[in-house]
């Protein structure tokens, strides 16, 4: 049996960066907590955790030294009241994130209403809504976009960053073929993050050349949810957060395993999957790891 790794895995660069400016901070004085989530990885939070890091849900159970924004990023309401509150703050919103947010904003600014395709719970999400005013909605399913009713002259539309190229490109068709009797003009922006596409397009590859991919990464992670997805078009596909949910039975005549990871997924848990494939199979070999 062959093991083969995906040419690109594991952490992104907004989710080293955010990791990298918590834990440097956290060498010098002063409680650190982070609002959710630094990433959607038990491991990760776990880790920092041991370093001094915790999380709170709201502002309001805030009761560190310096406040922490995630790589997702806080809507410009939560921004204004870190700000009313003298909050010392760390904030590592992926710069990819920072751009979408942007975006939003001059949609909004320009008179447009704001259609964001992304899971409206998504912190990240969130956020967009915040940016782009009063005048938007989040959404996956095109018939949602009929509660904007009627339908405004000018629409605009963006992606949650980590959100599939496919997917997105199917949304847009779908929303401009029902709206377009009504509009006028319709502004759709790629927000989509080139790590996350690039990764899908890597996997998707991977997934063509084995006969099990397994995706490695937080349930709660929409990235690896998407890898998955992905996969599973394609091959026989599992996602675990541990090496402890292999099963051997899916490993039964199977050749090829491509392994993929969510870009929160750390080294040490893609490199405990192997080690565990290897220990189930071994006669098996790493055939490909570029790490
Ligand atoms: S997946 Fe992309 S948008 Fe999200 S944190 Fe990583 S680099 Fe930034």
């Amino acid at each position: 049996m062959e093991i083969e790794t995906a040419r690109e895995l594991g952490f992104c660069l907004g989710v080293r960066r955010a990791i990298r400016l918590l834990e440097r901070a956290a060498q010098k004085p002063g409680r650190i907590q982070t609002l959710g989530p630094v990433v959607h990885n038990q491991r990760v939070v776990a880790d920092l955790a041991k370093k001094g890091i915790t999380i709170i849900n709201s502002l309001d159970q805030f009761q560190g030294d310096i406040l922490a924004i995630t790589a997702h990023g806080v809507s410009p309401e939560v921004m204004t009241e870190i700000q009313s509150r003298r909050f010392s703050l760390i904030d590592t919103t992926c710069p990819i994130v920072r751009r979408a947010q942007r975006i939003a904003k001059k949609l909004m600014e320009a008179g447009f209403w704001v259609i964001i395709f992304g899971e409206p719970d998504h912190p990240e999400v969130k956020g967009l809504l915040g940016w782009a005013g009063n005048k938007a909605i989040a959404t996956l399913e095109v018939p949602e976009v009929s509660v904007i009713n009627p339908l405004p002259r000018r629409l605009g539309i963006i992606s949650q960053t980590t959100q599939s190229q496919s997917n997105f490109s199917h949304f847009v068709t779908k929303v401009v073929h029902l709206a377009l009797p009504q509009i006028q003009e319709v502004h759709i922006i790629n927000t989509l993050c080139d790590t996350t596409r690039n990764r899908q397009e890597v996997a998707l590859e991977l997934a063509k050349r084995s006969e099990l991919v397994i995706v490695v990464g937080g349930r709660n992670s929409g990235n690896t949810r998407r890898l998955a997805e992905v996969c599973s078009a394609i091959v026989e596909t599992y996602l675990v957060e541990s090496a402890e949910e292999l099963k051997t039975t899916w490993l039964t005549g199977k050749n090829r395993i491509g392994i993929t990871a969510g870009a929160s997924t750390p080294d040490r848990v893609i490199d405990e999957v192997i080690l565990a494939l290897k220990t189930l199979n071994p006669t098996s070999r790493l055939a490909y790891d570029r790490r």
